[in-house]
């Protein structure tokens, strides 16, 4: 027998070896596999098809050993791999390293899955009970421990009990322990514990729907019955959540499995308790900060017979190893950061999770106030499936939306700090009676630039072409791409006067003036410098839910599908910054950033407020917003889509060339440009130097492709590879970095 293997190398699509004979039993189609390849490296690969027939005209290696007694991942999942390397144009290799847990997939067998063990005491077998008081003699402590010990392993189904747990719950001192193990009463032994939390206590039924609810409930179950994929498009804070639990509950009773994608760790710890409190120790969860060990206890899980029903996960959880999958809910589907950007595989979570839908035979929700305009396009003309909710819950009225012109405002010398007199009047009235207050700037740092007042220089990277970010904390420039610090100056080196200064605002500067304004109210700040680790974010997000601070400062993190019921005044500080960032989609993303952060108010008690301070009010987008007129923007972006060849007529393909000398990655983007242009014409635009054209001493140029969408991906995907197998036939250019990004964000 051979088999086709995939190796965790970005090399070409698979590799044949051999089956030995006496292996022809033990090996299977998603069996992991040790192979050798190259000149000594072993590495793990997975068999993606076993045939009789002997390879032509190559010389094939034996496989050399079989690792798995069952195949690990099942035929669906390599379905997926293979669509995903196709669609997105990279090596099926880079698939299977993004896919599998690191620990399921040892390159050199030494980092193997680790279990992980506990001491626990047991009484020792040879010990006879009845003997215990002469073993123990005179110590009244050893022989009151043994009494409880043995009290407590009998009301347990185990015979065990963890050593750390008797110590804290009985109160006695590891000495009195020892006592009881030297003289063989008691013995310690290690046992295997997972380390999936478990500690759940009692479900509750989800809540009754609302009218409202119901109707789309009922549209989304009829139109599975003829498409695939449905949009639920519901204002913030219409229970959309609720709908999506009834639909789990639905699942349940067919004994299908429920996917819960959301786009990234701030969304998972309220979510996740609220579906925890319906569905218990069904629900397994699966983000980015659980370790690697947990990743392969989940996906060992997800093999065993005794699956999670519901998994609640970020976009990497596509790729486990589901059974019967029935759903996949695809929450806040507008969110970009469903697009994975490095490395590859460059897939878009949600497009993929409708092609696992697809292959699995399930079907797929996506759920948002503010869908992207791929998606909205998609369920007008009928493609997907439209249900809608335009009613907040309790019929709560969306929140009253104005604008403070801060252009206006600074000509009439009225801001005296960042925020406008209407918006601290606002928050004045809002916080003396008892309700909370959200700031949104969609910035982090304490000013985001040091500019030369004189002649306006500015500090850049040494290895990117990017401005430094001012950070308060530490007095320090700070690079966002490279992460490399640099020393403040005052000194202009361009000029030399000493005109160096601070301007514009982001959170931090913002959290300072707060402060100062509301010396009796607690300000509290989330950005990505505030929540490094996720006890931080959890840690945040309760104090605020608790009341314990009053004021949240935050970057765009604070908009994302969070449910606070005491905020009544939402303030989107700045919001120009996002209109003028040039990309076609920042008129998109605008919207529904501000469309979701103006959400966060008035979402359970009474209407809320939100002020949005702009020097430029006179934007049609804002028009938009102030109405919450989705249709009207989304016509409106529709026009200038098809006029200027964007999503959702056109499909892009971005093509990356990196390499140290600026020289050489000029000259392989313009060739291999040239080569495009032959069959692709006026599809291809570029090479260009992007907005930010060094990154990490790497020089980067792109080529833009605007395709047709009805134009074979198959037929577009073999000219690009031709162009590319040109390119590295000229020797000089053979290490330059290429990589390609469809349908990026
Ligand atoms: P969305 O996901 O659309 O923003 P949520 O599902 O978070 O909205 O609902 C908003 C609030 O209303 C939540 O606190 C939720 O618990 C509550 N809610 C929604 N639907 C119901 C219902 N049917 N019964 C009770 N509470 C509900
Ligand atoms: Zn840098
Ligand atoms: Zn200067």
């Amino acid at each position: 027998m051979y088999a086709d293997v995939i190796l965790p190398l970005p090399l070409s699509n698979v590799f044949t070896y051999a089956v030995p004979v006496e292996m022809n039993e033990r090996v299977g189609v998603g069996y992991r596999v040790i192979v050798s390849f190259g000149s000594r490296k072993y590495y793990t690969g997975i068999v993606k098809k076993l045939y009789n027939n002997a390879p032509k005209g190559i010389e094939v290696k034996e496989i050399h050993s079989v690792i798995d007694s069952h195949p690990i991942v099942n035929q669906n999942q390599l379905d997926l791999w293979e669509w995903i390397s196709f669609y997105y144009i990279c090596p099926l290799g880079d698939v299977f390293k993004a896919a599998l847990p690191s620990s399921l997939k040892p390159s050199d067998l030494q980092e193997k899955y680790t279990q992980k063990t506990e001491t626990h005491i047991q009484i020792h077998p040879d010990f006879p009970a009845k003997y215990i008081e002469s073993v123990i003699g005179r110590s009244k402590k050893q022989l009151e421990l043994y009494r409880e010990i043995t009290e407590i392993l009998s009301q347990k189904t185990s015979s065990t009990i963890s050593r750390k747990e008797l110590l804290d719950t009985t109160g006695y001192s590891p000495a009195v322990l020892k006592g009881l193990i030297d003289k063989n009463v008691i013995e310690q032994i290690s046992v295997d514990v997972s380390r999936l939390e478990k500690d759940i206590t009692e479900t509750r039924t989800p809540f009754a729907l609302n009218s409202y609810q119901q109707t789309a409930f009922d549209k989304i179950i009829n139109c599975f019955k003829e498409k695939n994929t449905c949009l639920l498009h519901g204002v913030t804070s219409s229970g959309k959540t609720e709908i999506y639990i009834h639909l789990i509950d639905e699942m349940l009773r067919q004994e299908k499995q429920t996917l819960y994608l959301v786009p990234e760790i701030a969304l998972t710890t309220q979510l996740t308790q609220r579906l925890q409190a319906v569905f218990g120790d069904k629900l397994g969860i699966y983000h980015s900060k659980i370790n690697d060990n947990e990743r392969a206890e989940i996906w060992q899980k997800m093999l065993s017979d005794n699956p999670y029903e519901i998994i609640i996960g970020v976009r990497s959880s596509l790729f486990l190893p589901f059974r019967q999958l029935g759903l996949v809910i695809v929450d806040e589907e507008h969110e970009t950061s469903y697009k994975q950007q490095e490395p590859a595989p460059r897939y878009h979570a949600r497009d993929t999770a409708i092609m696992l839908a697809h292959i699995s035979g399930a079907k797929t929700l996506l759920g948002s106030a503010t869908p992207s305009m791929e998606t909205y396009f998609n369920a007008k003309n009928g493609k997907y499936g439209l249900a809608l909710l335009s009613k907040r819950f309790e019929e709560i009225e969306l929140p009253n939306i104005k604008l403070e012109n801060t252009f206006e405002l600074r000509r009439k010398k009225k801001m005296k700090s960042v925020l406008s007199p209407n918006l601290i009047e606002h928050m004045q009235e809002a916080l003396s009676q008892g309700e909370q207050v959200i700031l949104f700037r969609n910035r982090r740092g304490f000013a985001p630039l040091l500019e030369c007042r004189n002649c306006g220089w500015t500090p850049k990277c040494r290895h990117c072409d990017v401005s430094l970010t001012y950070h308060k904390f530490g007095n320090t420039l700070k690079c966002h791409y490279c992460n490399t610090t640099y020393k403040v100056v005052r000194d202009c080196p361009a000029c030399e006067e000493k005109s160096v200064e601070l301007i514009g605002q982001g959170t931090e500067k913002i959290e300072e003036e707060v402060a100062e304004l509301f010396p009796d109210f607690r300000v509290a700040r989330m950005d990505t410098d505030t929540t490094t680790g996720k006890q931080s974010y959890d840690r945040i997000i309760s104090d605020f839910q608790n009341k314990k601070t009053h004021i949240l400062v935050g970057t765009q993190m604070l908009s994302k599908g969070l449910d606070f019921n005491n905020v009544s005044v939402v303030g989107i500080i700045s919001a120009d910054g996002m209109l003028h960032y040039p990309d076609f989609r920042s008129h998109e993303r605008s919207f529904q950033l501000m469309t979701q952060a103006a959400g966060r108010s008035g979402r359970k008690i009474k209407r809320g407020t939100v002020i949005i301070q702009t020097s430029d009010p006179e934007q049609p987008i804002y028009r938009f917003i102030v109405n919450n007129d989705f249709e009207g923007f989304y016509n409106l972006q529709l026009t200038e889509r098809k006029l200027f060849r964007y999503p959702p007529f056109y499909r892009l393909i971005r093509i990356v060339f990196k390499d140290r000398n600026e020289q050489k990655v000029e000259s392989a983007s313009i060739l291999f440009a040239n080569i495009l242009k032959g069959s692709l014409k006026e599809r291809v635009l570029g090479p260009n130097k992007p907005v930010i054209s060094k990154i990490q001493r790497y020089h980067i140029r792109e080529i833009l492709l605007k395709l047709e969408v009805n134009l074979s991906p198959q037929q577009v995907r073999d000219i690009i590879q031709q162009a590319e197998s040109r390119l590295r036939n000229k020797q000089e250019f053979k290490y330059v970095v290429v990589y390609f990004d469809v349908d990026g964000v």
